[in-house]
């Protein structure tokens, strides 16, 4: 069979087990049936230290450039993991550095299969949450107020001019917090949220609390209506999509009981929050993928939503057997490479992501996983090693359904 020709994808590799997955992943599924021109960064924990986080930068402006990434899981090292690997500083989350430079919105998505029970039994189809994660409390100034006094917001312009408001007059201690947003990320995560709506041809909602912040959640709701009047109204009409507003309360209460198949663009800590009680409803983190979409919608990192998976990696390195589930991985080559599709019109690439997506599913259904997946099915308590695969007897039960697939 001859390799398909795919255009530059920005390669990025990770750490512990994800990294053993992911070149079983490029050997069996990718390399054999696709011709990539591939921009490889090494973002393992080592070469970063080693490049005092440079690489790190590097790959963000090679996912500018290139405008297709897909991402292994890396460490993001805390005080205990510096002294354990030996390394020079606490470097930042790639994930965080990345986001920043791509002014980037994360959507996570859950890949359903009929056979692993969801918590949320009427969640047929994926809910998307969009996570503006930019500001509000996450960069907020919060503070223990000791004793009686005024607590005043000052505003000061460049030319000098002062605005005041007064917050609060304490009669006693209490606590404060002062917290901000910008226009531009409030645009950007607008941008990325319509584009991302319009490429997975599902409506879109946004939640905010605008009936009690009017100002500021009353910001993110009019943003978005004029960009969405002004540039997305003609394409969602056509594509039979709709975008709305809702109230966070009645946004929370209508996705209990709906069936999924929708955007949900959420502000930053209801973002925080929603992904993981949406991503427990769906029932396995190994089933969760993650796609960052720049401000401007053109370049898109696709990766895994879970870790590195640290805890099998030791079992992995002792030559025992492990069965971690490679499917957010693998689904992270293909959502990326639709997107280099997409830029290029490229339909073979795009059909075969599509056949290497539905094999993963089909796999699954037909009864052949890993063990978090098996779990799901039978309980911690009920399962036999029958029930599952290793992690890399189930990549070559990929591989061999995919060849069977390619050759129909
Ligand atoms: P994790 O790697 O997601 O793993 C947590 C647990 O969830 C695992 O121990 C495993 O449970 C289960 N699990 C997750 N993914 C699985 C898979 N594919 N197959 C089977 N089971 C899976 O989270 P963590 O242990 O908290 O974090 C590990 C490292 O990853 C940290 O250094 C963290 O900073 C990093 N991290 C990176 C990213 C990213 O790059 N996007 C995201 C999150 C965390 P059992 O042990 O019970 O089998
Ligand atoms: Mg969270």
């Amino acid at each position: 069979m001859e390799r398909i020709k795919v255009g530059p994808v920005v390669d990025i590799l990770g750490d512990e087990m994800t990294r053993i997955i992911w070149n079983g992943i490029k050997e069996k599924l990718i390399f054999p049936f696709l011709d990539i021109d591939l921009h490889v960064y090494d973002l393992g924990i080592q070469n970063r230290d080693f490049t005092n986080d440079q690489v790190t930068i590097d790959c963000a402006e090679a996912l500018l450039k290139y405008n297709v990434g897909v991402k292994c899981a890396t460490i993001t090292p805390d005080e205990k993991r510096v002294k354990e690997l030996n390394l020079k500083e606490m470097w930042t989350s790639p994930n965080c550095t990345i986001r920043n430079i791509l002014a980037g919105t994360v959507f996570r998505e859950a890949i359903m299969c009929k056979n692993i029970p969801r918590f949320v039994s009427c969640w047929s189809k994926p809910i998307i949450i969009g996570h503006h994660a930019y500001a509000d409390q996450y960069s907020a100034t919060d503070l223990i107020v000791s004793g009686p006094g005024k607590l005043e917001l000052v505003f000061t312009g460049t030319t000098g001019e002062e605005v005041r408001y007064t917050v609060h007059d304490y009669k006693a201690a209490g606590i404060a917090l002062g917290m901000f947003n910008t226009d531009a990320s409030i645009i950007n995560f607008a941008h990325s949220s319509f584009q991302y709506a319009l490429e997975r041809n599902y409506p879109l909602f946004l939640s905010t609390k605008n009936t009690i912040l009017k100002q500021y959640d009353g910001r993110f709701k009019d943003i978005f209506q004029e960009i969405y009047e002004s540039e997305y109204k003609k394409k969602f009409k056509a594509k039979g999509i709709s975008y709305k507003h809702y109230l966070i309360d009645d946004m929370v209460a209508y996705v209990m009981q709906s069936e999924g198949g929708f955007v949900w663009a959420c502000k930053h800590y209801d973002g925080d929050v929603q992904s993981d009680y949406v991503g427990q409803g769906y029932g396995s983190l190994g089933l969760m993928t993650s796609i960052l979409v720049s401000g401007d919608g053109k370049t898109v990192q696709a990766e895994a939503a879970h870790g590195t998976v640290t805890r099998h990696f030791p079992m992995h390195q002792k030559g025992l057997e492990t069965s971690t589930n490679s499917v957010a991985s693998i689904f992270a080559w293909t959502r990326g490479l639709q997107h280099r599709a997409k830029l290029d019109n490229n339909h073979k690439l795009f059909k075969f992501t599509q056949a290497l997506e539905t094999v993963c599913v089909e796999t699954i259904e037909s009864g052949f996983m890993t063990k978090d997946l098996a779990m799901c099915i039978k309980g911690a308590c009920n399962i036999k090693r029958s029930d599952y695969m290793g992690t890399f007897e189930f990549i070559d039960k990929i591989a061999e359904n995919l060849k069977l697939k390619l050759m129909l």
